[in-house]
């Protein structure tokens, strides 16, 4: 596959895309995106955890993981709550 693809397919897998959409989209054999995908279970460094900003490891046919841990994930959310309206997040820690 060309690096082209690869990226294309990443794209769509982020997006949560299955693999059958996955290859009518880029004109792939399901087998093709299939086996791309058991070889490379996780696409790396393209998601961020949301709050820490560590790459987050994605599983393969999962729904996308935006942060790295459940703590992240909460500690997001409650700050992001409690600071509606003002700009950016509090790096100061
Ligand atoms: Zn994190």
């Amino acid at each position: 596959m060309k690096q082209y693809d690869t990226d294309q397919l990443n794209q769509l897998r982020l997006h949560g895309v299955p693999p059958s959409a996955i290859a009518r989209e880029l004109g792939l054999s399901v087998n093709t995106v299939k086996s791309y995908i058991r070889r490379h279970p996780n696409i790396e460094n393209t998601v961020r955890c949301q709050w820490c900003e560590e790459p987050v490891l994605q599983s393969a046919g999962r729904k996308q993981k935006k942060f790295c841990s459940d703590r992240c994930r909460i500690t997001y959310w409650n700050h992001r709550y409690r600071r509606e309206g003002h700009h950016g997040r509090d790096k100061a820690s």
